[in-house]
């Protein structure tokens, strides 16, 4: 009982800490210059995120990388990341995991804030499907609603975070949506 007592304790001093840093901090504090850029390698990568977000890494299962010239979502649009789901139906039920992978377009290295902003969106994704809310709410409320309560996770995250690409309003779309669908995580 007194060690779990203490355990609460240096959580929330934990959290504590956490809740003063950026993106930007975490990087510095990771030994990387946020406004330094350029492409690393497969292994440097993975040591990058190792060392910025140890423990989301983790509870993400350590998703590979893979580089892309360009990536694009389903509209066409460009993307910066995309976090891969191993998904299928079988009958009216959705199983979805993580597809252990996040692409990432070259753009995303312009520097190691974008990158890290970007890696960190995606592996909010990911430990959504990892955690199995993803597949929870693809069954409650169908795959595109719960796209939309994993949006507004990786947007909190980036807000939360202050990363350097975070866009207000994709944001604000995203938890339009979860208002009007009436939406819960
Ligand atoms: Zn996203």
């Amino acid at each position: 009982m007194i060690t779990s007592g203490l355990n609460h304790v240096a959580h929330m001093i934990v959290n504590k800490i956490q809740e003063n840093k950026t993106i930007r901090n975490l990087v510095e504090n990771a030994g990387y210059n946020p406004d330094d850029g350029g492409y690393l390698g497969e292994n440097e990568l993975v040591e990058f995120v190792n060392k910025v977000f140890p423990e989301l890494y983790a509870e993400a299962n350590r998703p590979a990388f893979e580089i892309h010239d360009n990536l694009v979502d389903s509209k066409g649009n460009s993307v910066m990341g995309k976090a891969v789901s191993d998904s299928k139906k079988i009958g009216d039920k959705y199983i979805i995991k993580s597809g252990g992978v996040i692409k990432l377009a070259k753009m995303s290295f312009y520097t190691y804030g974008v990158l890290a902003g970007t890696i960190g969106h995606e592996l909010v994704h990911i430990t959504d499907m990892v955690s199995g809310n993803y597949q929870v709410w693809a069954n409650k409320y169908g795959m595109t609603h719960a796209r939309t309560l994993s949006e507004v996770n990786a947007y909190n995250f980036e807000q939360k975070y202050s990363a350097p690409l975070y866009n207000p309003s994709e944001h604000q779309f995203y938890l339009n949506n979860m208002k009007e669908f009436n939406l819960k995580h």
